[in-house]
């Protein structure tokens, strides 16, 4: 049956940039034109941020959340709330969106890049464990494409060093490790509401906490740090205007609701994407730990270049033909490779806060990140969505065998 589908005739995916993978529905355009009847769109006087707020952590199991404009944002309040001496240093990752990274150097703090699990893409307690120093403040965590870092692990090496664990769960809404929740794991979680994650305002953020004192921070930095509510109000410390409006959180109430199907539908086409590619001379299926249970933001396939002519980039050539969009590479390059990095563009000429770091902290040589190399060498990440049905995940993986058969090397 799988004969019916031609390359030269591509079956329409649906896509997270338009209706025809997201979720909008009546229920969002009630919230919204509620909002412009009140014709109160700003979310210190309104009620729909506040209503969010309390839902999302709700839904979480989170004491607090606190709702900005972006992912990136929601990272830059995280780390605020951490509130690091200039010269602190941040572990964090070498594959993740470069919105989780400038907070970082904005708050005056030096991002040191751990390695990543070459099966994965995700740092591990062991990738972490190697660069921690005396001066290390905080980690930071990215459950790359939906699935979740070895917490048990993670968590037990910053306590053991006493070390606030911010995650990054943008693109890992309700996905669990060893039944808890990521975003609970560490004491900040933090996501975005861009367009292309599992639920979307355009762009949005959240973050979320069961500290109150950090959660109070985060409310804090996405306020000009002014104390709404308190007796002698002030502008307590530096701080943005990271709010998000009235009209974006309405849109977010909607689309709540909707998060588990969404969420149920990854996983039950994944797990027929999975089924239909196992044993395919070439490429793995992802890797995952079975204390995890992943969301699937993207579907990223592992491509042997000693196998596959043209390795990860030469199947994603030929699956275009498809009219399948999938990316090789991720994000191209290891974070440090870019021009941010390699040449320290910060504030005027100065370098700084580069110029407090340790040489160590700064060293990207590659053999520091052979898991790094390794994955983003192999890794081809294939669109996902909520919408894809049966004959759409058929449809997926009749083309890989197909392109795999093609560039499979006659040796
Ligand atoms: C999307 C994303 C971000 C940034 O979110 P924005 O809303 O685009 O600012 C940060 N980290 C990760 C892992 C992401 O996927």
């Amino acid at each position: 049956m799988n004969m019916i589908f031609r390359p030269n005739q591509p079956l329409a995916l649906p896509s997270d940039q338009d209706a025809t993978g997201r979720t909008f529905d009546e229920a969002e355009i009630a919230l919204v034109a509620e909002v412009l009847r009140s014709g109160t769109l700003t979310v210190t006087k309104g009620r729909f941020g506040k209503s969010f707020e309390a839902e999302f952590a709700y839904t979480l199991g989170a004491n607090h959340a606190h709702f900005c404009s972006s992912g990136s944002a929601a990272v830059h309040c995280a780390i605020a709330a951490i509130n690091p001496n200039p010269g602190d240093e941040i572990i964090t990752t070498s594959i993740t969106d470069m919105g989780a990274l400038t907070p970082i150097l904005y708050q005056g703090a030096i991002p040191v890049f751990a390695d990543v699990d070459p099966h994965t893409g995700n740092v591990t307690a062991e990738t972490i464990a190697q660069r921690l120093s005396p001066r290390t403040k905080a980690i930071i965590v990215t459950h790359l494409f939906g699935n979740p870092c070895e917490m048990t692990e993670i968590h037990a090496l910053a306590q053991a060093h006493h070390l606030p664990i911010i995650e990054d769960c943008a693109q890992a809404f309700l996905a669990t490790h060893a039944n808890k929740p990521v975003g609970l794991w560490g004491d900040l979680g933090c996501f975005s509401l861009q367009q292309g994650k599992h639920i979307t305002t355009g762009e949005g953020g959240i973050v979320i906490s069961n500290n109150a004192a950090l959660a109070r921070h985060v409310y804090l930095f996405i306020n000009k740090a002014w104390g709404y509510g308190d007796p002698n109000p002030d502008h307590y410390f530096i701080a943005p205007n990271y709010r998000g409006s009235e009209l974006q959180a309405a849109v977010a109430l909607g689309q709540l609701p909707k998060l588990q199907g969404v969420v149920q539908a990854r996983q039950k086409r994944a797990a027929q994407l999975t089924e239909l590619l196992t044993g395919i001379d070439g490429i793995e299926t992802p890797k995952i730990d079975p204390r995890n249970s992943p969301v699937w933001w993207k579907y990223p396939l592992m491509v042997n270049p000693n196998h596959i002519e043209g390795g990860a980039v030469g199947l994603a050539k030929m699956l275009k033909e498809w009219g399948i969009a999938s990316a090789p590479r991720y994000i191209q390059k290891p974070a440090f490779r870019c021009q941010i990095f390699r040449e320290q563009k910060t504030f005027g000429d100065s370098r700084w806060p580069f110029t407090l770091a340790r040489p160590e902290a700064v060293d990207y040589s590659a053999e520091r990140f052979s898991g790094t190399f390794d994955y983003l060498e192999r890794v081809l990440v294939l669109p996902w969505n909520e919408r894809y049905t049966e004959e759409h995940v058929e449809y997926i993986a009749h083309a890989v065998r197909e392109c795999v058969n093609t560039l499979t090397k006659k040796s």
